[in-house]
């Protein structure tokens, strides 16, 4: 067989294995060049098929291609002009934002010179991923309401992307969906994986700027090299057309070369209303496990190994009044619980079961709706500063932290977006709030001072005592 119906089959061949994406992606437009005795030079459309077709296609290609040639051949990518791969692109009537991608492509990489055409191995910068180093998994305590979810996500984080793919975890708030995905992310980066954390908002708001900054190829790129991607709350994809599309051939790219992909939703995927059918089975074809509320020894465990890593002895008694109160969610827990300790704290009274009723009856859910100019002003003013001090680009030492409890607090108490806030903080991105939030919440657990100050100001935005 001559070199050119070797190829032509191979094409075939590759275009009925790979997902439709990765071949519209990376092959629809290669044509062979030339034959240099066992090295095939195929013509690819830019610089970044190449890479990929290079670096992450390349023996599945050449395996393809020398079977069919009846004898071991290497290959060589390279990128042709622009002009040419343009005119000899097939019409591509589905799949619109791809489209729209791969103009802005050959804008972002013109053609390089021949001397230049050499495959270069690109590894763009991970997406901020801050994790949370207290959600581990020795610090998860498994009760009998979740018999599953504990051994499927320490499963997948000892085998990635061999265990279950996809693996998703659904289920009400505040039932530890978010510290178990973090867990998996934490154990496969110690080993030295290429992982990926991202809420689906954060998703979101990465794509748009790709978009705008045309760097939708890094974009691609980033998200497909990842060798387990976790995304969180990804509810928050509905009604959001470019995302989902986008996800859908993200999640396909990694999942046909056995990446490990993780998902957490506030319900089960066939709920999740707005998200398009196709991402939907995607989503239950691996394996899905829900997260339960806490029974009431579940409850206690937690408590226990909270007061333990703080030092704090907490009676029976009190543990039992503590559970009792916070029935439904363990953030409601966490939450009376630093109530608590900060009341003690405060009164220098041991804990017994009656400081912990007198706390537990002040601690109230916001009466009201609190507003974030309500959380600026208040928070300002008890640092002596003023909201101008807050929102605007000025950093020192207590002006940072005042404006890092602000954050806090506007996303404990608001209900408010991370990129809303971000906003009323004088336009910062939303990862910076995430930041800013994820600082204030660990130091929490180690700073007494910062404790009280966050609970005085939750309390009087609670009560409205502002
Ligand atoms: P979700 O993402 O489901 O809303 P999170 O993972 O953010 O919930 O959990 C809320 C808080 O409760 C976190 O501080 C988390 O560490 C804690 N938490 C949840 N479940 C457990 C558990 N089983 N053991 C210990 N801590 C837990
Ligand atoms: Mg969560």
């Amino acid at each position: 067989m001559n070199p050119k119906d070797a190829w032509n089959a191979a094409y075939t061949q590759l275009e009925m294995q790979l997902d439709r994406a990765s071949f519209d992606t990376w092959l629809r437009d290669a044509v062979l060049l030339k034959c240099e005795g066992d090295v095939f030079v195929i013509g690819v459309r830019n610089g970044y098929a190449r890479d990929m077709l290079q670096h992450r296609l390349y023996r599945n290609v050449r395996r393809i291609l020398s079977d069919i040639y009846g004898q071991s051949v290497e290959l060589r990518f390279e990128v042709r002009r622009s002009e040419t791969a343009k005119s000899e692109m097939p019409p591509q009537a589905e799949m619109p934002l791809f489209r729209l991608l791969a103009q802005q492509e050959s804008h972002e990489e013109p053609p390089a010179p021949l001397h230049q055409q050499v495959a270069r191995p690109q590894r763009p910068d991970l997406p901020e991923c801050e994790l949370n180093p207290r959600y581990t998994f020795d610090r998860f305590v498994v009760g009998a309401e979740n018999p599953m979810v504990y051994p499927a996500a320490r499963a997948v984080a000892e085998r990635p992307g061999m265990a279950y793919n996809p693996f998703m975890i659904y289920g009400g708030v505040g039932l530890g969906k978010t510290h178990l995905l973090q867990a998996i992310a934490h154990e496969c980066r110690a080993r030295g994986l290429r992982v990926i954390y991202i809420s689906s908002e954060a998703f979101t708001n990465d794509l748009i700027d790709a978009i705008r900054q045309r760097t939708t190829a890094m974009f691609r790129e980033k998200y497909r090299s990842a060798d387990v991607l976790l995304v969180d709350d990804i509810q928050f994809i509905a009604g959001k057309d470019n995302t989902q599309e986008e996800f859908f051939h993200t999640f396909n790219a990694l999942h046909m070369f056995n990446k490990q992909i993780v998902l957490a939703a506030d319900r089960h995927p066939s709920q999740l209303e707005g998200v398009v059918d196709r991402l939907r089975s995607r989503f239950q074809s691996g394996l899905l496990a829900d997260v339960q509320i806490p029974e009431f020894e579940t409850r206690v465990a937690i408590l226990r190994m909270w007061a333990g890593e703080r030092g704090i002895h907490l009676p029976a008694a009190v543990c039992e009044a503590l559970a009792n109160r916070a029935r439904t969610n363990i953030r409601e827990l966490e939450s009376v619980f630093n109530q608590v300790v900060a009341m003690a704290q405060l009164s220098r009274q041991p804990l017994d079961v009656e400081t912990v009723e007198a706390a537990l009856d002040g601690y109230r859910k916001p009466r009201n709706h609190v507003t974030l100019a309500q959380v600026l002003d208040i928070t300002a003013r008890h640092h002596g500063l003023s909201v101008e001090d807050l929102i605007g680009p000025r950093r020192n030492g207590p002006l940072n932290q005042a404006r890092q409890i602000a954050m806090y607090l506007a996303r404990e108490v608001t209900g408010a977006s991370l990129p809303q806030i971000g906003e009323a903080f004088g336009g910062r991105k939303h990862s910076t709030v995430l930041h800013h939030c994820n600082k204030i919440a660990n130091d929490l657990a180690e700073d007494e001072l910062l404790r009280n100050v966050v609970s005085t100001l939750r309390d009087r935005l609670c009560t409205g005592d502002c």
